[in-house]
């Protein structure tokens, strides 16, 4: 028999942090094992069906064989002027569908691989923690260093840009933000968005901001577009997902929008890794972007009955937390005496519910759960019910 080859991970890999969640995983499938109804408010995915009209165009366009072949690197013109029609139409932006807008096997994609066409070996990223871990390890895969941006209840979950020392802004070449946030489920205003502006622009960083949740919101209050902040667009870039949005986690297509050479750099990366979007699937992406508004009510609408639930369900336990102006997150402070960790197991073992762990989006969450509102209003009230007999 022949030696075997050595299989030894690169240290890119050996390097990633801990992953938390694969702990919660093991006790989720003991859990459903022992034959526990497990509500499980722990997953960041719709459970609602993708709206019909969508499913309906993709049968169609998958019997055409023009989609068959390789699509193009930067999207189908078709999708990405959809895209400035619907940046248009929502938020009063314009943008040139050539060379403002990339599409993307989903927005986890091209925040995944941004860094990779930026960062140097030893150049610094500022990443948010409690945050969305794709921004950390983006980074780590392309040689960079993360430098936390915490965000704490006191500055309303939004980084303090002054806090940054000199010496990390001279090596910072790129930074993310996140609003609506996950998990936090923080909004941004246009006083916070145009600190960022100046702030990239005097100390020349390039802006990722990640609005995956910009079309989850309640009460009608429409969260902003960075680049509705005047010069966003002399500064960076901002990525979408039409996954949260219209149901679609499943199909892969997401874009980024904003500064042409950014997305250029971006661009470079993709044309080498990989071959675009199955086409089919961006035609239907253009079925989603003109989708009704009172299809789209439909949802927030029930999300926001969820919320409505949960929020008071937690209030009345004495759990500490704000109302969600966007997102399908609560996010709230564990009760007293209790880690992240240490509540997560305590409500999985004695009430069968699954929550996730704030220290797994990064230290700053230590001492937070966060709860997703994707399951039934009804699981949601039992969740609640359960809960109120271990605490
Ligand atoms: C879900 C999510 C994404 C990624 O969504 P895609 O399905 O890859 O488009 C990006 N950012 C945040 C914060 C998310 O929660």
């Amino acid at each position: 028999m022949k030696k075997p080859v050595s299989i030894e991970l690169a240290r890119r890999v050996k390097n990633l942090p801990p992953y938390l969640f694969a702990a919660i995983d093991k006790m989720k499938q003991e859990a459903v094992g022992k034959g526990v109804d497990l509500i499980d408010l722990s997953i960041g995915d719709p459970d609602i069906p993708t709206p019909k009209h969508i499913v309906q165009r993709m049968k169609k366009a998958v019997e055409n064989p023009a989609h068959h072949r390789y699509p193009s690197y930067e999207g189908l013109i078709s999708f990405r002027q959809a895209v400035a029609a619907w940046y248009k139409r929502r938020f009063r932006v314009s943008l040139d569908p050539k060379t403002e807008v990339l599409s993307l096997i989903g927005s986890k994609e091209g925040i995944g691989h941004i860094p990779l066409a930026f960062i140097n070996p030893g150049d610094v990223v500022l990443v948010p923690s409690p945050g969305y871990p794709v921004y950390p390890v983006a980074t780590l895969f392309a040689g960079g260093k993360s430098h936390i941006l915490p965000l704490t209840e006191k500055n309303g979950f939004l980084p303090d840009l002054k806090a940054v020392p000199k010496d990390v802004l001279r090596k910072a070449k790129l930074m993310f933000i996140n609003y609506p946030n996950n998990p936090t489920s923080a909004t941004a205003g246009k006083d916070f968005y145009r600190d960022v502006v100046e702030f990239a622009a005097k100390n020349d960083i390039i802006v990722c901001h990640d609005a995956a949740y910009s079309e989850i919101y309640y009460d009608n209050k429409k969260p902003l577009s960075f680049l509705q902040i005047p010069g966003a667009k002399d500064v960076g870039i901002e990525f979408h997902s039409l996954s949260k949005t219209y149901n679609m986690t499943g199909w892969r297509i997401g874009f980024a929008a904003g500064n042409a050479r950014v997305l250029s750099g971006l661009g470079k990366i993709k044309t080498n890794l990989d071959s675009g979007i199955f086409q089919a699937v961006q035609e239907a992406g253009i079925e989603a972007l003109n989708t009704k508004d009172s299809v789209l009510k439909k949802i927030r609408d029930t999300y926001q009955e969820r919320r409505d639930i949960l929020y008071s369900g937690l209030k009345g336990l004495g759990f500490e937390l704000e109302k969600p102006k966007a997102s399908f997150y609560l996010w709230t402070k564990t009760p007293k005496g209790f880690t992240s960790s240490d509540f997560v197991s305590h409500v999985l073992n004695n009430a069968g519910v699954l929550i996730t762990p704030g220290n797994g989006f990064g230290a700053p969450g230590e001492g937070y759960v966060r709860f997703a509102l994707t399951v039934p209003a009804k699981r949601i009230r039992e969740a609640v019910a359960r809960i109120r007999k271990i605490i």
